[in-house]
């Protein structure tokens, strides 16, 4: 970067430095031997947090839920599920992400011998599983029903049977806990079975491994894993009201990463619950993000406080109009290698949310000195995401709205958990709320997978130009030309009428 974009020492000039975001840099070509599709994408997302490509996505209504969160994992990046919904409903969404695809289930759903087949199935679709352990009252395991049971049942026997009548009894094959995953998978596949329940000299059953999980893992072999196998998840929190609460809960239900996430990060508020959830022990094993912040003196507050990474953007997201509202932010680029100043000394990763447009940004965040990058626009597309397909004029949207829009703040008889996002918690009725966001939709992209090939594919291509087999690399070797409005011109597609979209560039 050159030297117009670094903050001079404190000053009384109010005009203080200029700031660039990504239309207004491209990356240097470089001398390579880089093969893109053998690069190695990994990155730091927290002080102890790797992921095999460096997204996450991003904490709104309209992008993570658990079914995002899942899918984003698989990819090798984490969703960070939003805080637009009760404290109860929030935890759920993490546990279903928890128990989605494991080594072992530890603490596997079960269902008692007396349940009818209609509560049976009601909980098979909650918890989205094809069967479950039937155990008594202290733990026992009696035997197992699943599909193969169920086959020949009629649904209108479902109200009147109970799962005594129809399980697969005891004897049934289990192991012990600790079983190796290769013990496992023989046994699996020796009794042609897709259930293994494991059962400690009680018989009590101790935990589940399935079939399933097997072949995710040879699906999906960059997946974000916990040391027990299971796919990490992050949730978002803030710092008002009852979000002690809020993260006691998620931290109980198994999140992996926590996200104080407010509009305005450097709020002694938000510093105060970072250093707090860092000193209790009861969230030791949960890694701690704070932001959102765009200067180094933020950045440098939240390390302080001993935030696990620091999320930097103040007003870059496609949905958000803090800038115009509030004539407040950073253009994107320049806050992140900002934050960076204060957070590389001290070994803290950057990730840069919002403002991405196109997978080419990815790489020029990383070498502005981020480590990951949050994405909300470039993901609400996906089938994924909440809400319906939308189709105006014969083509497919999805909706996508900002969490300081009038939409996700107005409570509209139900509680809104967004306005403390940007500081408005107290505001009463729904026609005082000052939005920092708008509605709108985006158009359908199908399924993340896709998506997320056309993004890291793209990454993989500009760390071929660059010369980088490693994201450290890229960040050493990344150099910038600052371009002009011409040069933007000239980078899109011009002086074409374009006929056929690419999946990864649908036009300005
Ligand atoms: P995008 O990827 O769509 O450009 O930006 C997504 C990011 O915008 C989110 O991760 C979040 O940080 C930010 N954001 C989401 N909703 C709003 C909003 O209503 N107002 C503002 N100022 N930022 C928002």
């Amino acid at each position: 970067m050159s030297d117009s974009t670094t903050a001079p020492a404190p000053t009384h000039d109010p005009f203080g430095f200029m700031g660039l975001t990504y239309d207004d840099v491209l990356l240097l070509p470089n001398e390579t031997d880089v093969i893109p599709s053998e690069v190695d994408t990994t990155s730091r997302l927290t002080r102890d947090i790797e992921v095999a490509v460096p997204l996450l996505s991003a904490a709104m209504d309209t992008v993570t839920e658990s079914r995002m969160a899942v899918a984003m994992a698989r990819q090798g990046g984490i969703g960070i599920l939003h805080r637009n919904l009760s404290i109860a409903d929030q935890a759920h969404h993490v546990d279903r992400v928890k128990r989605s695809e494991s080594g072992m289930v530890t603490d596997p759903v079960t269902v008692g011998p007396e349940a009818t087949l209609a509560e049976l199935d009601a909980l098979c679709g909650q918890y989205r599983v094809s069967g479950l352990p039937v155990i008594d009252d202290d733990g026992v395991l009696l035997g197992i029903i699943t599909n193969r049971d169920l086959r020949f049942v009629p649904a209108g026997d479902f109200e009147r049977l109970t799962v005594r009548e129809v399980m697969t009894c005891m004897p049934l094959v289990t192991a012990p806990v600790g079983i190796s995953s290769d013990d496992a998978a023989a046994l699996l596949s020796r009794h042609k079975i897709e259930k293994l329940p494991l059962v400690d000299d009680g018989g009590r059953l101790r935990g589940l491994i399935t079939v399933k999980d097997f072949v995710k893992t040879e699906q999906y072999p960059n997946a974000t894993k916990d040391g027990d196998g299971r796919l990490r998840v992050g949730a978002a929190i803030g710092f008002f009201g009852d979000a002690w609460e809020r993260a006691t809960a998620l931290a109980e239900a198994g999140v992996d990463v926590l996200v104080a996430d407010t509009a305005n990060g450097h709020a002694r508020l938000l510093l105060d619950m970072i250093s707090r959830l860092k000193a209790d022990p009861a969230f030791a094993h949960v890694q701690v993000i704070g932001g959102n912040i765009a200067t180094r003196a933020a950045a440098q507050a939240l390390v302080d406080a001993g935030a696990d990474a620091v999320k930097v953007g103040v007003g870059p997201g496609s949905i958000c109009t803090t800038r115009v509202v509030a004539g407040v932010g950073v253009p994107q680029v320049t806050a992140i290698y900002e934050a960076a100043k204060a957070c590389k000394p001290a070994g803290v990763p950057v990730i840069g949310d919002g403002g991405l447009q196109y997978s080419g940004d990815i790489a020029k965040a990383l070498v502005a000195g981020a480590d990951t990058v949050m994405l909300g626009s470039l993901l609400a597309g996906c089938d994924e995401s909440p809400g319906d397909l939308v189709f105006v004029n014969g083509k497919q949207f999805k909706h996508y709205r900002g969490m300081g829009s009038i939409g996700a703040m107005a409570s509209r008889g139900k509680k809104s958990y967004s306005k403390d996002r940007y500081f408005q918690a107290d505001v009463a009725s729904d026609d005082k709320i000052v939005p920092e966001g708008i509605e709108g939709q985006v158009p359908y992209r199908g399924p993340l997978g896709a998506v997320s090939h056309q993004l890291v594919g793209g990454l993989a291509q500009s760390m071929f130009y660059v010369g980088a087999h490693t994201i450290p690399e890229l960040q050493e070797r990344g150099r910038f030309v600052r371009v002009t409005p011409a040069g933007l011109k000239e980078s899109h597609p011009h002086d074409i009428q374009m006929t056929v979209e690419a999946p990864n560039y649908t036009g300005r």
